[in-house]
């Protein structure tokens, strides 16, 4: 069993670190918001910095909102890879821009120091049951060592290709996310104003090529899908905020490698709208309510 430091307990690294614990695994955590940790007192180690985390970690797992929060975590001032063991295995599974993902990679390895980017796919469902997926950049031996450890968080662990390809497979990930949940969204609406129940709609398009994660997972109407946020007043789950983010990093590359990406600057644009509207915190499935306002004229 591994000594596992984890940084990062928000939606995506609470259930994370739940199974690292139900697996057997020792758990030294931290987060910049203390009552993020409360409810793992006498279950993990709570460290009050990033100093304390990662001491006499073999393995460090960071899930962090955005690159800057990663840069300073690693490389800022109490930046871990001061302070973090040669041969410990660090693996970065927040969502963020390939260019820092790099960055920091590179800086581990100059210290001799092995890393990898993770980011997962699966939402707070697949954290919770351990069925994430990860998409992985690094190394190829380096993902072998991490595959026992990924395997307790995720049931599908692939291996992207060198350093950053993680993060770019994650980024076209949910670019399709984005522009599926909207399309789903769309047509929700449209049934119901044709006059077709919601519960109609979703038995016959999750069984028809409409079939989708946007509608057969994460559903934003509620009803058909008992555990998708539209049952909770679309309570995050997965924040707008979040998605716009990766929209806006999809569509940054995008311009980058000069590639036309219409919808995804489409999607861009409406989560824009939304998160303006004050938002951001609500999952992002809630953009349903955003296009049920845009009445036609
Ligand atoms: P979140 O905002 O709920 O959690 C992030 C946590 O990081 C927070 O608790 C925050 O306090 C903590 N944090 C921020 N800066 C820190 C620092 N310097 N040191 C220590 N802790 C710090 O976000 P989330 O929904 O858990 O998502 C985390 C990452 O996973 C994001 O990059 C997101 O895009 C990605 N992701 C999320 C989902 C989802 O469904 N929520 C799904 C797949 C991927």
């Amino acid at each position: 069993m591994s000594r596992i430091a984890f940084i990062g307990l928000g939606h995506m690294g609470r259930p994370m670190v739940e199974n690292l614990i139900k697996a057997g695994h020792e758990l030294q955590i931290y987060d910049v918001v203390t009552q993020a940790l409360a409810s793992f007192r006498g279950k993990a180690k709570i460290a009050d910095n990033l100093q304390e985390v990662v001491d006499g970690a073999d393995v460090v797992i960071s899930m962090l909102p955005m690159g800057e929060h990663v840069q300073a975590v690693y490389l800022g001032k109490d930046g871990i890879l001061q302070w973090v063991n040669r041969d410990s295995l660090l693996i970065d599974s927040s969502t963020i821009d390939v260019v820092t993902a790099r960055l920091v990679q590179e800086a581990a390895g100059e210290r001799g120091i092995a890393m990898l980017d993770a980011p997962v796919s699966g939402g707070t469902a697949g954290a919770e049951q351990g069925i994430l997926t990860f998409m992985v950049g690094g190394e190829k031996a380096t993902f072998e060592r991490a595959q026992p450890i990924l395997s307790v968080m995720g049931k599908n662990i692939i291996h992207a290709g060198p350093s950053g390809c993680g993060q770019a497979a994650k980024i076209c990930n949910n670019m399709i996310l984005g522009v599926s949940m909207i399309a789903v969204c769309e047509a929700f609406n449209l049934a119901k104003g044709l006059g077709l129940s919601q519960q109609a709609m979703f038995d016959i398009c999750s069984k028809a090529s409409a079939a989708c994660w946007s509608l057969t997972t994460y559903c934003p109407v509620p009803g058909p899908v008992p555990t998708s946020p539209a049952n909770r007043e679309y309570a995050a789950g997965f924040t707008a905020a979040m998605m716009l983010k990766d929209l806006r990093l999809a569509q940054d590359v995008a311009a980058d490698a000069k590639v036309e990406t219409p919808l995804g600057e489409h999607a861009k644009a409406l989560y824009e709208i939304f998160c303006d509207a004050g938002k951001e915190q609500m999952d992002f499935s809630g953009i349903i309510n955003l296009l049920k306002e845009m009445k036609r004229e």
